[in-house]
């Protein structure tokens, strides 16, 4: 830190209050420093708002469907049901005004102070709020996260498409919706409208969804998605979006320009870090690949006194890094306690349904790291769904360094699978060994306990010979 904090009006600027910068500003503060941190849009940033959490309120929506389904395999008679968009909307919408509520008047509890507008960088220590007023702060924090891009070679895609951030606040629930992406954030949306009663058609550029996930579960999910209805056109392109008289959209395909017609077409294709504008140039900041901030392991970019965290940096994008980048940049700085995050072993799920939870390496990677390893799998009909006639299988598959008898991954597919994966990211963490999950008591009955009851691998897999022998 430079010696000059005393001639600035903070310690601390933070730009960003989402996840990653309302952290890192509260434990600044806690340590005793002078903070300052400005947002443009409402505190809590995308999880908050447009993300995670409205986001898990339309996933949990979406399943009452199969819980009417299953209800009846126990006995109960389930009258005509019916769904109302706007009320779910509403009351997303007031839990998640009091969570920003929350957001806001901890940061001032902290002694923080907040600020309700964009900020932008002027130079070295210096920046310029949007009503003109500037500040001055030895630190500045940039934690301005990301936003959905709209692709620019899709003729009227701008006119005609939405993007996820536009879902959480639609009039009314699209009758046909097409989904163009084949990631995480598409296909969540495209469980969510399914389940909500919509037509829902998914196309994506890639022969397999889901890219940079497990192929083996990837595959079960994307034949478990088609099984509940939705449409996967693969290795196809957008061409044009057309807006007719009644406001349908009419979607021609680049190939063979077959055409597509819905009531509204969301681009989950990509996000990117929101950099634009932000002035980086004037502290000689050279952004990296779609506008990413370079950082090391402490978080510093290339400019003196000048961090960054979250997905700005696009290391990781998920809530939980954002924040532990912020925790970790704060208590390195101001709490004399100097800690970096590790990237490894970071459990997150895909809130489909059926949903998918991961963590550690998929099989390749696993196979191309460590040479020889078993894959333990197993699949069931998840107790539940027995004497409700549900069809949907439970796929769970364990990892296996065979020269160490080390986890390396699992990845689950299935009901609760981020509750169970979340669990088994504290067992990769442990450095747990295959035999210490076998010697793990079972619970019964659960989906849990056949993560410690996978007798013996399905395949084990070499590096080497680059073949599949079955043990
Ligand atoms: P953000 O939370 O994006 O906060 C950045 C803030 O900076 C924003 O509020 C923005 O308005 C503000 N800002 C930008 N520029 C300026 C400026 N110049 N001046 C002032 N303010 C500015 N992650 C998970 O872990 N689990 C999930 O299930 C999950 N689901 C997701 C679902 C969707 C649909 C999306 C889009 C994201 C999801 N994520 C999920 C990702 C997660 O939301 C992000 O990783 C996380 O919010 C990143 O936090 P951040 O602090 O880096 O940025």
């Amino acid at each position: 830190m430079t010696n000059d904090s005393k001639r600035h009006q903070f310690d601390l600027f933070v730009i960003g209050g989402g996840s990653g910068g309302v952290r890192a500003a509260r434990i600044a503060a806690g340590h005793g420093a002078r903070v300052a941190i400005a947002e443009e849009s409402r505190y809590g940033g995308t999880c908050v708002i447009r993300g995670c959490v409205p986001k898990k309120f339309l996933v949990y929506g979406s399943r009452f469907p199969d819980e009417f389904h299953d209800a009846t395999g126990y006995g109960w008679t389930i009258g005509k049901t019916s769904f109302d968009w706007k009320t779910l909307i509403a009351n997303k919408d007031r839990e998640i005004s009091r969570l920003e509520g929350l957001y806001r008047s901890n940061l001032e509890k902290a002694g923080v102070k907040t600020l309700a507008e964009r900020a932008t960088i002027l130079g070295p220590h210096r920046v310029r709020l949007a009503s003109g007023r500037e500040i001055t702060a030895t630190t500045l924090l940039i934690a301005t996260g990301g936003r959905p891009v709209m692709p620019g070679t899709i003729d009227g895609a701008a006119e005609h498409a939405i993007v996820s951030d536009d879902v959480f606040d639609l009039a009314e629930l699209p009758r046909r919706t097409l989904i163009v992406g084949g990631g995480y954030i598409a296909l969540e949306f495209a469980g969510i409208l399914n389940g909500l009663g919509s037509k829902v058609t998914v196309v994506f550029r890639r022969k397999g969804l889901l890219y940079g996930f497990d192929d083996e579960l990837a595959t079960r999910l994307d034949a478990a998605l088609q099984a509940r209805g939705i449409e996967i056109r693969r290795e196809r392109n957008l061409r044009s979006i057309a807006r007719r008289g009644d406001g349908t959209r009419l979607v021609t395909l680049d190939e063979d320009s077959a055409t597509i017609e819905c009531d509204a077409v969301l681009m989950a294709t990509g996000r990117a870090p929101n950099t634009s504008g932000l002035g980086l140039e004037s502290i000689g900041i050279n952004i990296g690949p779609l506008g990413r901030i370079p950082v090391d392991e402490f978080s510093r970019t290339e400019a003196e006194d000048v961090f960054a965290i979250g997905d700005v940096t696009d290391r990781m994008n998920l809530t939980p890094v954002a924040i532990r980048e912020g925790h970790a940049f704060a208590d390195s700085r101001y709490g004399n306690r100097p800690w970096i995050v590790d990237h490894a072993n970071v459990p997150t799920a895909v809130f489909t349904t059926p949903e998918l939870g991961t963590v550690g390496l998929t099989e390749a990677e696993a196979v191309e790291r460590h040479g020889v390893v078993d894959v333990f799998r197993t699949e069931f009909r998840p107790m539940k769904s027995v004497l409700a006639g549900g069809e949907e299988r439970m796929v769970m598959k364990l990892l296996v360094d065979v020269s160490t008898d080390r986890l390396l991954g699992a990845h689950l597919l299935g009901p609760d699978s981020a509750e169970m994966v979340q669990v088994v990211a504290t067992l990769l963490r442990l450095g747990a060994t295959k035999r210490q999950l076998d010697e793990t008591m079972p619970l019964h009955p659960s989906a849990a306990e056949e993560l410690v009851t996978i007798r013996t691998a399905s395949v084990r897999r070499f590096r080497e010979r680059n073949t599949l022998d079955i043990v």
